[in-house]
């Protein structure tokens, strides 16, 4: 018997890439601009620091060199905000202020805890110091014209804080683009109705309608579930191709009732691939609808979803939106115990970050399989195993994708 054998991950990601396609630019105000990313670069409108700023609260002096064996006169302070402008003689200081531009005849800032003052106005200085020390170079972080932050940076709340420091209140960013989701499936009920026999409820959908929301896409269609019958799958698949992207979950594998390719094609979508050597997630199909739009039809099994959705579909929605790096970075991580991957492909195991003995390690959490999304929601992440390995002992160092993890939060 002849097997073809599926295409790797990494090629499944790069075969498609390709097609994803940026969309216009638009302005948001700068409040708007987290989660987005930006499609021009930012330029420093001035050097910065914008002028020799004082790195600590103390004393700005002329260095020599001689500074602890004379006292000197405080011949004036300058505060953040102010200047001071005199003509200081090589034995004067100023007070000066921790973000404060230290005046042109000085070199040197000596921190308040080397200085003693006495009454009469005048500092001795305690313990040597360096020309130049305690000030931050006008231009040493960036020079005024150089690049701030890059075109395709997604943007964070720390970048706002750069944004502003130059000025940027409107910032040019990329359109996202708009999104589809349809749930197909005879057994499926939404989770507000009842599920008897049968019957189960879509999580699906509404999985991969708050993981959107979550990346900040806001133009989202839900169109609901689908019986698995052709007529009703491809109308709905037509109402999808509306949109930039369109995700199918169910009806991708092998069985009877695994038409949605069928149905796709129907509608002039285009075939990039179907199948990946991956576990979860091997009947994954991907294509292009006759509008350029970007078609993913994922199996149903919930945990395939949860998984693809950020190794597979997040990439292509970053890319999208204008990204320059869309693919998932791992963290190199040693393995808790030992781990199997019967299944010949690249197998993305959940599991989720232990701290012990100084150590982070990954733990894999047990589980059922691709259906069993009690154990995801143990999970903070996934790991890899890779393709052609069939166990990696306790203390492997694995590739970690901390997906889900609240990282920040934790006390161990
Ligand atoms: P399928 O890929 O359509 O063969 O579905 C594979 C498995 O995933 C079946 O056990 C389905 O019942 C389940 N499933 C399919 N769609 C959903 C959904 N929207 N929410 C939760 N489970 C689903
Ligand atoms: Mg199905």
């Amino acid at each position: 018997m002849v097997r073809i054998m599926a295409i790797t991950y990494e090629e499944a990601l790069a075969s498609v890439l390709p097609f994803v396609r940026t969309r216009d630019v638009r302005e948001v105000p700068l409040p708007d601009a987290v989660g987005e990313v930006l499609a021009r670069d930012v330029i420093a409108d001035r050097n910065i620091p914008p002028f020799p700023r004082a790195a600590m609260d103390g004393f700005a002096v002329i260095w020599t060199g001689r500074e602890t064996e004379r006292p000197y006169r405080v011949a004036g302070s300058v505060n953040p905000g102010t200047v001071w402008g005199g003509d200081p003689a090589e034995t004067d200081c100023v007070r000066i202020m921790t973000g404060a531009k230290v005046p042109a005849s000085f070199d040197t800032v000596i921190q308040i805890e080397h200085a003693e003052v006495d009454r009469e106005g005048t500092v001795r200085f305690h313990t040597p110091t360096r020309r130049g020390q305690n000030i931050a170079q006008e231009g040493e972080d960036i020079l005024q014209g150089a690049v701030l932050i890059p075109s395709g940076t997604y943007l964070s709340a720390h970048h706002v804080a750069t944004l502003s420091s130059v000025g940027r209140w409107e910032v040019p960013v990329y359109r996202r683009p708009t999104v589809a989701v349809l749930s197909t499936g005879d057994e499926l009920v939404e989770p507000w109705e009842g599920a008897e026999g049968p019957m189960i409820r879509n999580s699906n959908a509404h999985f991969l309608l708050a993981a959107l929301n979550g990346l900040g896409f806001r133009k989202v269609r839900y169109l609901g579930i689908v019986k698995d019958e052709r007529e009703t799958i491809t109308a709905k698949i037509r109402e999808g191709l509306a949109c930039d992207f369109l995700l199918v979950s169910g009806g991708v594998s092998v069985g009877d009732v695994d038409i949605v390719p069928d149905c796709l094609a129907a509608c002039g979508v285009r075939k990039i691939l179907h199948k990946i050597a991956v576990k979860p997630g091997k009947p994954i199909f991907a294509g292009e609808s006759p509008t350029g739009g970007i078609v993913v039809g994922l199996p149903g099994n919930p945990v395939a979803v949860i998984v693809h959705f950020s190794m597979f579909i997040r990439p292509l929605l970053l890319k999208a939106s204008g990204a320059t790096e869309y693919l998932p970075k791992p963290i190199l991580l040693p393995l808790a115990e030992g781990a199997v991957n019967k299944s010949g492909r690249k197998k993305f195991s959940i599991g989720r970050l232990e701290q012990k003995g100084g150590e982070t390690r990954v733990v894999e959490i047990p589980s059922h399989g691709s259906g069993d999304f009690v154990s995801a929601c143990l999970a903070e992440g996934v790991f890899e195993i890779p393709l052609g390995t069939s166990h990696l002992p306790a203390g492997e160092i694995v590739r970690f994708y901390p997906i889900w993890g609240n990282f920040l939060s934790h006390e161990g």
